[in-house]
């Protein structure tokens, strides 16, 4: 057996599960030992009796008093019954179902046992608990994994496929280490097998923290690896020549309704010396919320396109793809410019005949979602890539959309705006404008916290922006009420946010989510029947969304309760209040993010928090939007309060059904330091073997290639 041994000829695993675990991502053994814990329950932490909290669940060393007896209900149930105690009280043990424990459990003998504590007249219950035999001379884990499931496919079924495949491995020597000992000793790491051990069985937080760290340094330096080749690469290869006399860029300007600041002259200037130079453009356009990205963007395509070479931008959402082709073809018609809009919703014939339009080379200007990307389009003769928030995006999107032309110029652009460290390895093969400077008029948006008790007041408030004409957005966390979860997993210790109680109690006392669907149900019915409220969510049809958006945007919609498809892009300057419901779910930038969608225009804005939120952490975290308009600060802060999660591509929203690549642990861990040192060691080994040539790079090679797919080509 070794890392790509199928699934199929693994130890307990047919064709069933195995298509079950592929739902998981999960086909090969290397795939098996890297599906990670999403949590722990810390089972070595037990409690009495007489001690714990009702209806908690937690471990309890019990040993069992009375044998157990089965008893058959009506509609052939079973209830197999019997009492254990501690030091501090007795307690009743009952499964249903499940009459096979009759054989495991004797009397004298004492388990751990793991589940919830009910106190009914005074009488305490396990229901149904888990169990483990516990033995003086051997010791129980400290914590059990918990993780990501499919339906049918059980948590002891993962756990035990995991435990068989990662130890055979290891005896049959296969899990080799992508880093050598130098680095490992330089960078205080442990080696793959521990840490692998660590992770799915760990002893204790310290080992686990370690384990974590040496999991997430991997992806880093695997990820900063790719992108310093593929800055490489670029060094040396011959860019499309483009002309400045073919362009008039005064003429272009004198089409906009506004006069350029002085950043985005400056980006501008950017662009168009990358675009006349002799190396392909590999730039970022980083500027905040609302800076006027767009138009920048808008000069490279016009340049581009007036020196008879196509452009595409690909954007995250169909929303924003509409928003921009409705903003930017009729000015390029006026320039003489083709542009098209291609979306995963359009009809196959016009799709086809869209592709036709495209290979041939009869459109100059293609703005799309990932339908770009999709098989089937080709360019007649692709000389510049655009991609709009590009933080929604994997790198990998990225890499294919550039793939599709012969070196195209590529342009980026993001407002999330992103402390130079994580810069660097996001963007670490992009030359850098930054847009510091927001376009005259704007003024600050006011945003609040507030809790429950101000609802009345705050649909009061609602009702007077309305009345004077103006829209409103709000944006719930989740698209439909939440389903039931699959399994009662108690108490988990959530992997992405740190082991302390005080998180555990954070993760607790999360208040029920408000979805999209339902509640501009109740707001359409019960509170503002005699206004127009409509809801749109990323699960809607392509059609809808565009009907939806089209009507806000004619301010035929007074409210538009929304998930958070709207987060990006969106432009509707008549909207004047944004209200964000269960706020403590979203990341600082996001929330960020979406008060910008406010403010746009002439009128005086408003971005609302409501939060039932008991936390003191999460409600500090929101005081902050309060406080500050300015996206680096909340960035930073966000850096600080959460970790760099909210920084990487995360595929949210429509993106993500479309592939990428996303960080699994690297995405939560708090550790600036720890990326530093990834791009310092990825830097070191590129100065001595720019293309991982040397035998000893072999498998570093082969697992940059295959984390992103890349072909060869791109290393030659
Ligand atoms: P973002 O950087 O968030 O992508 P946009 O490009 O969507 O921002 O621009 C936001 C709004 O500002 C748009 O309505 C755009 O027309 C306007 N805008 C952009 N640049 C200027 C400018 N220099 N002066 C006035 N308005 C501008
Ligand atoms: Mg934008």
């Amino acid at each position: 057996m070794n890392m790509k041994t199928p699934i199929t000829e693994l130890y307990g695993i047919g064709e069933k599960r195995a298509g079950k675990l592929r739902k998981l991502g999960v086909t090969n053994a290397e795939e098996l030992i890297y599906h990670l814990p999403r949590g722990y329950q810390h089972r070595g932490n037990i409690q009495n009796l007489a001690d714990a909290e009702e209806n908690t669940v937690g471990a309890f060393l019990l040993t069992i008093a009375t044998e157990p007896k089965t008893t058959t209900l009506r509609n052939r149930m079973t209830l197999t019954k019997c009492t254990a105690f501690d030091d501090t009280r007795r307690c009743n043990i009952t499964y249903f179902n499940q009459d096979y424990v009759r054989t495991v459990f004797k009397v004298g003998d004492t388990y751990r046992f793991w589940g919830k504590l009910n106190v009914r007249n005074n009488v305490c219950e396990l229901s149904s608990p888990q169990y483990e035999r516990y033995l003086e001379d051997r010791p129980l884990p400290e914590f059990n994994a918990v993780y990501p499931l499919t339906e049918g496919i059980s948590q002891k079924i993962l756990a035990n496929a995991i435990r068989t495949t990662l130890k055979r491995l290891i005896d049959n020597d296969e899990l080799t280490d992508v880093l050598n000992e130098d680095i490992r000793n330089k960078y205080n790491l442990p080696d793959t097998k521990t840490a692998l051990i660590s992770i799915h069985i760990p002893n204790n937080f310290d080992e686990l923290n370690h384990a974590k760290k040496r999991l997430a340094f991997d992806e880093l330096f695997l990820f900063a690896l790719s992108i310093t080749i593929t800055k490489n690469k670029i060094n040396n290869i011959e860019a499309l020549p483009m002309q400045r006399e073919l362009a008039d860029l005064n003429l272009f300007l004198s089409k906009l309704e506004f006069e350029l600041t002085n950043a985005q002259k400056r980006a501008v200037n950017d662009i168009y010396n990358d675009l006349c130079g002799n190396k392909p453009m590999s730039r970022l356009v980083s500027g905040d919320v609302g800076s006027g990205k767009t138009v920048c963007a808008a000069v490279a395509a016009y340049i581009a396109c007036k020196n008879d070479y196509q452009v595409a931008m690909m954007v995250p959402t169909e929303i924003l793809a509409q928003q921009h082709y409705n903003d930017l073809q009729p000015l390029f018609a006026e320039l003489g410019i083709r542009c098209v809009l291609l979306t995963g919703s359009l009809k196959k014939s016009e799709k086809r005949r869209l592709h036709d339009y495209i290979v041939t080379g009869v459109v100059n200007f293609v703005i799309g979602t990932h339908a770009l990307i999709s098989a089937g389009v080709e360019f007649f003769n692709l000389g510049l890539v655009i991609t709009d928030e590009q933080h929604r995006f994997g790198i990998m999107q990225r890499a294919t959309l550039t793939d599709r032309g012969n070196n195209p110029h590529v342009l980026v652009m993001s407002a999330t705006p992103i402390p130079r460290t994580l810069a660097l390895i996001l963007y670490g093969d992009l030359d850098v404008s930054t847009i510091d400077e927001m376009p005259p008029g704007r003024q600050k948006v006011d945003t609040f916290v507030v809790n429950e008790s101000y609802r009345e007041r705050l649909n009061g408030f609602i009702r007077k922006h309305v009345t004077e004409g103006r829209q409103v957005y709000i944006v719930c966390p989740a698209v439909e009420a939440q389903e039931i979860v699959e399994e009662d997993e108690g108490e988990v210790i959530e992997f992405g946010y740190g082991y302390d109680a005080d998180t555990v109690a954070r993760m607790n006392t999360m208040p029920p989510l408000k979805s999209a669907i339902e509640y501009s149900k109740e707001l359409q019915e019960n509170i503002f029947p005699d206004l127009k409220v409509g809801f749109i969510h990323g699960k809607m049809k392509g059609a809808e969304k565009e009907y939806i958006m089209s009507a806000f945007t004619a301010n035929e919609i007074n409210i538009l309760v929304s998930t958070t498809v709207i987060e990006v892009g969106v432009n509707v300057p008549n909207a004047t209040l944004m209200i964000v419901e269960n706020a403590e779910r979203f990341g600082l930038s996001q929330l960020h993010q979406l008060r910008g969608r406010v403010g746009r225009g002439k009128h005086k804005s408003y971005c609302i928090l409501v939060s039932d939120s008991k936390n003191e952490k999460s409600l500090e975290r929101l005081k902050v939007m309060s406080e500050t308009s300015n996206g680096y600060k909340i960035a930073e802060k966000d850096l600080e309060l959460r970790g760099p999660g909210d920084f990487f591509p995360t595929q949210s929203g429509e993106a993500r059904q479309h592939g990428g690549y996303k960080f699994k642990i690297a995405s939560v861990i708090d550790d600036m330091e720890l990326m530093t040192s990834a791009v310092e060691a990825a830097h070191d080994i590129i100065k001595s073997d720019p293309t991982l040539e040397l035998p000893e790079h072999q498998l570093m090679y082969e697992k940059v290639t295959a984390i992103f797919k890349l072909n060869e080509q791109t290393f030659n």
